[in-house]
């Protein structure tokens, strides 16, 4: 069964008139707007965790500074996009813990995969601070929790954001049981993503950054995306697949220049759970990132969870 986890709270947050990460983007992804009938989908709810879930990825002062930025008058976490608002701490931590609970489910066996459409987002958020409308680093939290409560070993993190996921992998640096894997259009926010950035250390080898020409379309970005995939599964047969599935590289997406359409996730998430599956069983969490055309991030979902849906199960 496929599990889709979607909140009201999330969905309505406001952060700044100026801020394309609108709740707009959440809100067309209620469940009965992707799905219809939603036949086949089991639609989960999640409530706050602890905090502690946070320290798996982020350093107590930072953990800290986001509880009392309001208080202390804070405007901006970061330079100036990552919005202080009054219930900044609780609703970022609502968010990480929506990946906690589908993960919950799915190494219970209850769900075969999920996705959890949250806001914010996290894939920015490095252990010490927030970027780019990111938070709290949802994937590195979800990874780290399978790994401390379930005894999850080798966890591959797919992000195909059209941003690198530079946040995820300064979790992961050092750590050679969690690969990171980016693709991202070059030399874009926050100039990050460079392919000679392969982690450090023990972890030297186990992030991989994949930058692509703008306007990269369908038939180059699988030329690439599908090989380099397929060789990372092989080769670390990862025991959970955690997808940092933004859709800002879709045609009609402002924030980038790549030209996505919404079948292309649906063809992505194919050739990702194909290649993982032998090893995953088809163990996978997927969690929302970017894309800011909200109409074309609705299709891209639904497109992706279909897929999802079918090949986890
Ligand atoms: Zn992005």
């Amino acid at each position: 069964m496929f599990g889709y986890f979607w909140n009201a709270e999330l969905a309505h947050r406001r952060v700044g008139v100026t801020c394309p990460e609108v709740p707009d983007r959440c809100r067309v992804l209620a469940p009965q707007d992707v799905f219809g009938s939603a036949n086949g989908i089991q639609v989960g709810s999640f409530e706050s965790r602890e905090g502690d879930i946070l320290s798996l990825a982020h350093d107590a002062a930072y953990i800290a500074e986001v509880r009392n930025a309001y208080s202390w008058g804070r405007r901006y976490l970061d330079a100036g996009d990552t919005l202080v608002t009054p219930n900044v701490f609780e609703q970022s931590l609502l968010a990480a813990s929506a990946g906690c609970e589908a993960l919950d489910q799915i190494m219970n066996g209850r769900l075969a995969s999920a996705f959890c459409a949250i806001r914010p987002l996290g894939h920015h958020a490095n252990p010490r601070r927030a970027m780019g409308f990111c938070v709290f680093n949802n994937a590195a939290v979800a990874a780290r929790y399978a790994q401390s409560h379930y005894g999850a070993g080798r966890i591959l993190i797919v992000d195909w954001d059209v941003h690198p996921g530079n946040g995820t992998q300064e979790v992961f640096w050092n750590d050679p049981s969690v690969f990171t894997l980016s693709f991202h259009q070059a030399d874009l926010f926050p100039e990050s993503g460079r392919s000679d950035l392969v982690g450090e250390g023990a972890g030297k080898g186990f992030s991989r950054n994949v930058p692509l020409p703008p306007g990269t379309g369908r038939c180059e970005y699988l030329k690439v995306f599908e090989p380099v995939v397929t060789g990372v599964a092989r080769a670390f047969q990862p025991e959970l697949l955690l997808i940092s599935a933004g859709f800002d590289a879709h045609a009609r997406d402002p924030a980038a220049r790549m030209e996505l359409t919404e079948e292309d996730f649906g063809r992505m998430t194919e050739i990702v759970l194909r290649a993982t599956r032998p090893f995953t069983g088809g163990r996978t969490l997927s969690l929302l990132e970017g894309g800011y055309n909200p109409n074309a991030l609705q299709t891209s979902v639904a497109a992706h969870c279909r897929a999802l849906a079918t090949l986890s199960a």
